[in-house]
């Protein structure tokens, strides 16, 4: 098949000013876009036409053209015509047809060298106890170094990329939901490097960097809590093409206590009474963060009855002030007695124990329900 001339595909003159040539290029592809043009030949012209810019548009490339016809490019690629998977389209292609297609332009390309790694996750079991008042504790870790043996290059015999020129980049079709554009992306060969090794390095497999199993002490403040993480710089994800290590975040995980309930840095504690306790009152010691301590109950206690002992709870992760402290009284009703313990109930009853409004409620609702 006979290749077209590329001054014809752009209907130019040979003597065409690279403006007059620009802006039949842009006519040409808003029409021949396979997005706009739906023709079964339309995908077909279009690269027709990339292919025609992409040599004239080039003051050299377009000399030798000008010299040879196509033969001038018929070595690299055994006669196929101008290989443009190199030819950034990004900016001729954002002016026509708008920034928000996904075209590489010049910005993928400086995103791609050297990237930050992403940041992780780990989570830390903690007890109740040293979640309150901190605690040192050794993590084991893997970190990620520049490799000793390539210093963090990936190789070794340095050279250029071959498949980028070592650009860093190539221009690809993507097929999107507009249809088909040519758009720049990182070399698959290089990443963006644009360097290739003679050989790549056999301890880190190219990659630059090596996983190294690290003990670091780590002090976790007193009052941390489910959910609260602690940022450990430059000990997440490797950086890519020599950027920065992503941080690790430790997110702890606090295991409940058997006998405090935490609300933020407010401890509750349930202390069971008897009922006699609660009746007459008693003097109760009472475990805290911080020791242990005499708690007053007093005679005519309710179940739900809360004492609040100020400062006893935890301590604020950010500011050091400390929460408080509530006990929840609870009657526990006996359910096995003694027969002596029954006998004195039973003469209990024989008094009159009901106190209060609440009885009298019920007592006058009886009287006119009847
Ligand atoms: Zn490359
Ligand atoms: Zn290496």
């Amino acid at each position: 098949m006979n290749k077209r001339d590329y001054y014809e595909v752009l209907g130019v003159k040979k003597d065409a000013t690279d403006k007059e040539i620009k802006s039949a290029f842009r006519k040409l592809a808003k029409q021949y876009h396979p997005d706009i043009n739906k023709a079964p030949d339309a995908a077909e012209k279009f690269k027709e036409c990339q292919e025609a810019y992409a040599v004239l548009s080039d003051e050299s490339k377009r000399k030798q053209y000008d010299q040879y016809g196509h033969d001038a490019f018929n070595k690299m690629n055994g006669g196929a015509g101008y290989d443009f998977s190199d030819f950034d389209f990004g900016d001729i292609f954002s002016e026509i047809f708008g920034n928000g297609f996904g075209f590489g332009g010049g910005r993928s390309t400086q995103q791609s060298r050297k990237r930050r790694g992403a940041d992780a996750v780990m989570r830390i079991n903690l007890t109740f106890e040293e979640a309150v008042y901190g605690v040192k504790k050794t993590i084991n870790v893997e970190v990620a170094e520049d490799c000793p043996i390539c210093d963090g290059k990936g190789g070794k015999g340095e050279k250029k990329c071959s498949k980028c020129h070592g650009t860093g980049t190539v221009t690809v079709e993507q097929r999107t939901l507009f249809g088909a554009f040519m758009s720049r992306t990182v070399c698959p060969s290089c990443h963006g490097d644009g360097v290739s090794f003679e050989s790549s390095c056999s301890k880190c497999h190219g990659t630059g960097k090596v996983h190294k199993d690290t003990d670091i002490e780590v002090k976790i403040p007193a009052g941390v809590n489910t959910g609260n993480q602690l940022r450990l710089a430059g000990k997440g994800e490797a950086g890519i093409n020599g950027g920065p290590n992503g941080d690790l975040y430790l997110e702890f995980y606090v295991k409940d206590h058997p006998l405090y309930m935490r609300d933020d840095n407010d401890i509750y504690l349930e202390l069971p009474i008897t009922i006699t306790e609660a009746v007459l009152g008693s003097k109760r010691e009472i475990p805290t963060l911080y020791g242990n301590v005499k708690l007053t109950i007093p005679a005519g206690t309710s179940s739900g009855d809360k004492h609040r002992l100020k400062g006893k709870g935890i301590e604020d992760v950010r500011t050091g002030n400390k929460g408080d402290m509530y006990v929840v009284l609870n009657i526990v009703i006996p359910e096995k007695l003694s027969k002596e313990q029954k006998k004195l109930f039973e003469q209990l009853d024989q008094t009159d124990l009901r106190y209060g409004t609440e009885f009298k409620k019920i007592e006058d609702y009886l009287k006119k329900n009847k």
